[in-house]
């Protein structure tokens, strides 16, 4: 082995990021260590570790338990926007076009890469739709391969499950198709989202 260990240690770690190969895991390993930031860095990554969790009602990355839009008595509780990741969430947000709740459903469906439907959230999204409060599921994954396939999965699961399903809507089909959420324009953003239209129930 060519570096010292605990140098060895941290391109480890940085390899382990998506879409970090070798190649940029030592040059990101070798920035930090010439940096006199790097011990902020640390501090940062130890901090948001230890204080955000997984809001165990719609399993956000969030600070406090439920995070602050789950505890938001003005947002409406009926409409249910269903997202791959975080930072869609953020994305809906900063473009200020939604007044409901999220579920976010922790990545999409890639089997070639390792994420299945038993690694998404959907158990979760089901059983809280289950609850009742839910009266529209808006399907707001990536308008790409994975987010169809996911969203294909999250009407199916809702099929199935043991109660009525309610109204499930798609965003409009006027998103650049392979783009994502958080690359979007405002106008953009709340066109999809007025004109999203009927997926489900598929039988009555
Ligand atoms: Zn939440």
């Amino acid at each position: 082995m060519a570096y010292p260990e605990p140098l060895e240690g941290l391109i480890e770690a940085f390899e382990r990021f998506p879409g970090i190969g070798r190649v940029s895991a030592e040059r990101l390993a070798f920035h930090v260590l010439r940096d006199p930031q790097a011990a902020a860095l640390a501090t940062a990554i130890e901090r948001a570790a230890r204080e955000t969790g997984i809001c165990s009602v719609c399993c956000n990355i969030a600070q406090g338990e439920p995070c602050e839009l789950c505890s938001d008595p003005e947002r409406d509780a009926a409409a249910l926007c269903v997202v791959e990741e975080p930072r869609h969430v953020e994305a809906m947000e900063r473009a200020g076009v939604f007044r409901g709740r999220y579920h976010v459903l922790m990545g999409a469906l890639n089997p070639a890469e390792g994420t299945e439907d038993r690694h998404l959230s959907i158990a979760r999204l089901v059983e809280r739709v289950g609850a009742g409060a839910v009266e529209e599921v808006i399907l707001a994954t990536d308008p790409d391969a994975e987010g169809e396939a996911t969203a294909l999965l999250v009407v199916e699961a809702l099929e199935a499950a043991p109660f009525r399903a309610p109204l499930i809507t798609r965003l409009a089909r006027g998103l650049p198709a392979g783009s994502s959420l958080d690359y979007l324009h405002r106008g953009i953003l709340e066109d999809a989202l007025a004109g999203r239209r009927s997926v489900g129930p598929r039988s009555g």
